[in-house]
């Protein structure tokens, strides 16, 4: 008889000895399992913003780690070596266990551990075990994922991850064709976490070739209409098996202008030369400064996560 693997959209059915489609998920002796359970491919101290997240924990350090895989084959892949089986399968990892991954982010000065690089939905049952003693130690975590959860995922994993960026790459058609996969689960997943309160950040790589305008105002609709309040638009670069040429500075800037007036607060330039600073919605005063340069200041211009100048509530989890 088949099981089923319940970790994302895929729902993948499995006879003994077979992978799913994220060939980490595996048959072995009647039950599904993740192959080299802990093993990590990246571990590393990076800013949080380089997530990105703009509006959690600010200015603070993050653990960041991978296992090997991701449930979808996006012919841009900017991590592609760690995150498609062809060229991670032969890659050893170093097993590291949930009691030392929190002993180094003490130590490394990290208020966060980040689940980032590849997918963290294909090795969730790791993700979850790190994340929960993470917790119950006082730190936060952070998933940076593609957003195709199934809802049993999303369920599980919610109440232990604190904070999400999301990658939303464009419409339908862009998923089938570029991803083999679909845009339907991702949407579904930001309109759960947001209705959960959960603090979330939408990333959108722009592609000069793929996206037009209207492509991308649509997208920011859809994100409005379920009240996404940070969106990262980042330039692409060639990468993996695309060869389109890079999106330029000024197509990036003229997109985001396009969507400055659809609803949705803070919208971020990001692989880019422009201005990152945060604004308050309301007053428009600079209340954090520009991400591209360290250190970062909001000090004297956000109190307690509202703007010190008419003390508009800024979206986020702010240091004290
Ligand atoms: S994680 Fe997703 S792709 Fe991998 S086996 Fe499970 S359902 Fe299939």
């Amino acid at each position: 008889m088949k099981i089923q693997c319940d970790f994302c959209y895929h729902h993948c059915t499995l006879d003994e000895g077979q992978s799913g489609i994220c060939s980490v998920r595996t048959r072995e002796q009647g039950r599904i399992v993740t192959k080299a359970y802990g093993n990590l491919v990246a571990l590393a101290v990076d800013p949080v913003e380089k997530k990105p997240l703009y509006h959690f924990l600010s200015g603070s350090k993050t653990l960041s780690l991978a296992m090997p895989g991701c449930n979808l084959a996006c012919s841009f892949c900017q991590n592609y070596t760690i995150s498609q089986s062809s060229y991670h399968q032969h890659q050893g990892g170093e097993s590291v266990d949930a009691p030392l991954l929190v002993s180094l982010a003490f130590e490394r000065n990290c208020p966060s551990i980040s689940f980032t690089y590849s997918e963290p939905l294909v090795w969730q049952d790791y993700m979850l075990e790190v994340a929960s003693l993470a917790k119950s130690k006082g730190l936060s975590t952070i998933m940076v994922t593609n957003g195709t959860f199934s809802r049993e995922a999303l369920e599980r994993i919610f109440p232990l991850i604190d904070a999400y960026n999301i990658d939303l790459k464009g419409d339908e058609s862009f998923y089938r064709r570029m991803c083999k996969g679909s845009a339907k689960p991702v949407l579904d997943a930001i309109e759960y976490l947001v209705g959960k309160k959960a603090h979330l950040e939408v990333t959108t790589m722009v592609m000069e070739s793929e996206h037009d305008e209207d492509q991308i105002v649509a997208l920011a609709n859809q994100l409005a209409a379920r009240g996404v309040q940070v969106w990262h638009m980042s330039r692409y670069f060639p990468r993996y098996l695309a060869t389109d040429p890079a999106t330029s500075e000024s197509y990036l800037q003229q997109m985001i202008k396009a969507v400055s007036s659809l609803g949705i607060d803070y919208v971020y330039a990001g692989n880019s030369d422009l201005k990152q600073a945060t604004f308050c919605p309301r007053c428009h005063a600079q209340v954090v400064s520009d991400r591209r340069h360290a250190p970062i200041h909001y000090d004297k211009t956000l109190k307690e996560g509202r703007c010190s100048a008419c003390n508009q509530e800024i979206y986020g989890r702010w240091p004290s």
